[in-house]
């Protein structure tokens, strides 16, 4: 059982008194809090943050990495607050406990397998210092050796975790050995069986391991001998889990020993040259197998390890691994990150933030090719996490950019549960729609069918998704109000002008004015005058012009039904062969100042511009006619001569109208014996000229005291008619 005592005997290698004094403090605190807690091995709780602080002084970590060691679990499992470590302790520890506290409270519970890699990056951004990260992986290890205490069921899960998420970390913090014994713990829970199979026939072959491994060092230390390289050789079983995933991948079983051996080359010179040095002299040794020479130095794997692979074929004809490596390339590639805290300067690495941009600076210098840009990113992601990683209800893990709310994880999920959102839980609780997303949160969004977006969301969100589909709904939405307006306006300025707006859009008219402001459809024109980008006043103006014309095609229509077979006798301003007929009020005859009135049904009627009826017409129904005679034609006309009773006076008349060539279709005559006579003629003429020199000569006549044209008709039965 380890004790505090040999974790400060360790510690006083590399730290100062003053922080051993601090992690003194930090046991004593620990150990009050924990005070009669057990773990599930009936062992005291304390042994747990003893044996990670352990691990992790053996990492060399700084003061603060141990203390938070000893007080992880102290927030989780205790009555203590983070005030309380605070006070005791400090900002800077306070901070690293509260970020495990935060870390060790989430799981990946999701079955999916690329899944993983989202959990891990929200892992990685959740350790906004990189020593949160190392200490957690320190806490899964001794997590891990003491599975055993679990229910089977509660092994796999944790062990598949750990697998899937915590190994890969470590591989990619370059802490190989954490790597290992990780994958090979999770082995042991998750496949018991094959692992007790490997693990027996491995220790079956040992001696038989052991001689081999022996006879390949010795060859390969006397080469170096002679080739003046100072190093050491070893020659390792590889870990279970490798040969278990070997086996798989490549669907072979092992039968000799040497397949389960790896061996490597540790130069104690640091020069990269003595590497490549080394290389050709086994190469001179032995055969290479061709294609399997990997360079690591020239091109380092994405969590900076550098090394030299070949595979050569051995003293027996067999398949042999060798790496080569400088001393500081094992160490990296042994501890990875935790190895630039070691020995820095003869002091501990201090992880303020102005160091840790100093490796990823020297990281960066040496390192520009892909895969170590790429490491560089995601080690980057732990120190300024620009991506909040969140969890579904269903246990996926969704990445968002920093500042993104539930509508961008509404919008992630589908349109329709971005614009019904209405809230969100998370982790449970309601929270504003406005709430900035953190790492490791539960998201849960409300939704209401029916439910809208509103434009203020633009503020809240900032994922290009939920952008663009609020974007999207405000467009069609402003659309969809500028229509209704636009026609509302539409429809009152036609109504101005006695249009209804169903018919006016349905004519022919509008679709070419449509077609001349380059509008598609309808709805454009309406959104258009909505937005106030078209004049509605404009819009109708021009169809009112179009409606005129549309007057024009009613006397089309009249055209068209009273098509005249025999001459009209007048011409209409700007058409022909209208269905003309007289008034019968004024009878009008050629010479006559005439206007046309439209009727409806009956064409147009022509009257003498003086008629009175004339001037109770809608002046839009009066249009302009003149006269247009081709051929003799005759029209008839009243008239009324007053005189006095004398004999032969009839004949005279008679005489005076035949001799104008004027026929008599109609007389009248009244006299009162002794007085006065009337008489009432109605005459065909030709036109006004040859009237006005009827009623002259009859004028002239001696007894004829008056002589007038009627403007009624003698004829009764005609009366009445205009
Ligand atoms: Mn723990």
């Amino acid at each position: 059982m380890i004790r505090i005592t040999d974790i400060l005997e360790e510690a006083q290698r590399y730290l100062s008194h003053e922080d051993i004094e601090v992690v003194e403090k930090a046991y004593i605190f620990s150990a009050q809090a924990h005070f009669g807690q057990e773990r599930l091995s009936k062992e005291p709780y304390l042994i747990h943050p003893l044996e990670v602080t352990a691990i992790l002084v053996g990492m060399r970590l700084d003061v603060a990495s141990l203390a938070t060691g000893l007080l992880h679990d102290t927030i989780e499992d205790t009555l203590v607050t983070l005030s309380n470590i605070e006070e005791a302790f400090g900002k800077e520890i306070a901070f690293l406990v509260d970020g495990l506290t935060k870390i060790s409270k989430i799981t990946f519970a999701s079955k999916l397998e690329r899944q993983a890699e989202n959990f891990r990056k929200m892992m990685l951004a959740m350790s906004s210092d990189i020593r949160i990260l190392l200490i957690r992986l320190a806490d899964r290890i001794h997590n891990m050796r003491t599975l055993d205490y679990l229910e089977p069921e509660k092994q796999k899960f944790i062990a598949r975790e750990t697998l899937e998420v915590y190994a890969p970390l470590a591989h990619r913090l370059g802490i190989n050995w954490m790597k290992i014994e990780l994958e090979d713990l999770s082995f042991k829970y998750l496949q018991p069986e094959d692992c007790i199979a490997l693990n027996e026939w491995v220790a079956k072959k040992k001696d038989e391991r052991d001689s081999y491994a022996e006879q390949v060092r010795e060859l390969i230390r006397k080469e170096m001998g002679e080739f003046g390289l100072a190093g050491t050789v070893e020659g390792r079983a590889k870990h279970l889990y490798s040969i278990s995933k070997k086996m798989k991948e490549q669907h072979i079983n092992f039968d000799q020993v040497y397949d389960l051996m790896a061996f490597r080359i540790i130069l104690d010179s640091d020069t990269e040259r003595d590497c490549y040095a080394a290389l050709s002299m086994v190469h001179a040794l032995w055969k290479p197998v061709p294609g399997r020479f990997k360079d690591y130095i020239a091109m380092p794997k994405a969590n900076n390890y550098r090394s030299l692979h070949t595979t050569v074929i051995g003293p027996y004809g067999e398949r042999v691994e060798i790496q080569i490596r400088t001393r500081e390339m094992h160490e990296w590639a042994d501890k990875g990150i935790a190895a630039h805290w070691r020995y820095k300067e003869g002091r501990a690495f201090s992880a303020t933030e102005d160091n840790q941009i100093k490796i990823l600076r020297e990281l960066l210098e040496v390192h520009q090719e892909g895969d170590a840009r790429e490491f560089m990113r995601n080690l980057k992601l732990a120190l300024y996490p620009d991506e909040v990683y969140v969890f579904t209800p269903r246990g996926d893990v969704k990445p968002f950019p920093k500042g993104a709310t539930p509508i961008d994880f509404a919008y992630s999920v589908h349109t329709d549960v971005g614009n019904q959102c209405v809230g969100a839980r998370v982790n449970r609780n309601i929270v504003p729609l406005h709430y900035k997303l953190q790492n490791g949160d539960t998201v849960e969004i409300i939704t209401q069918p029916g439910h809208l977006p509103s434009k203020d969301w633009m503020k809240n969100v900032v994922t290009s998704r939920a952008i663009a589909k609020i974007k999207q709904f405000i467009k069609t939405e402003e659309r969809e109000n500028s229509i209704s307006l636009g026609r509302e306006i539409f429809e009152k300025e036609l109504k101005k002008h006695r249009l209804k707006f169903a018919q006016v859009v349905k004519t022919n008219e509008f679709k070419i004015a449509m077609a001349e402001y380059s509008l598609n459809t309808l709805d454009d024109m309406l959104a258009l005058i909505g937005y106030g980008k078209l004049s509605a006043k404009h819009v109708a103006n021009r169809l009112v012009q179009d409606e005129e014309k549309k007057e024009e095609s009613i006397f089309e229509k009249v055209k068209k039904r009273f098509r005249k077979t025999q001459d009209a006798g007048v011409s209409i301003t700007g058409i022909d062969n209208v269905m003309v007929r007289y008034a019968k009020c004024c009878g009008p005859i050629p010479g006559d100042d005439i206007v046309g009135c439209i009727t409806r049904g009956r064409g147009v009627t022509v009257h003498v511009a003086s008629c009175p009826s004339v001037q109770e017409m809608p002046p839009e129904r009066i249009i302009d006619v003149h006269w247009e005679i081709e051929k003799k034609q005759v029209f008839s006309v009243s008239i009324r001569v007053r005189c006095g009773d004398r004999k032969g006076l009839l004949s005279e008349l008679t005489n005076i109208i035949s001799s104008q060539g004027v026929n008599i279709t109609y007389a009248n005559i009244d006299t009162m014996p002794g007085q006065s006579a009337t008489c009432d003629f109605q005459l065909a003429v030709n036109d006004l000229a040859q009237l006005n020199k009827v009623l002259l000569d009859i004028r002239k006549l001696k007894s004829v005291t008056s002589v007038e044209r009627l403007r009624e008709p003698i004829e009764r039965s005609e009366k009445g008619s205009h």
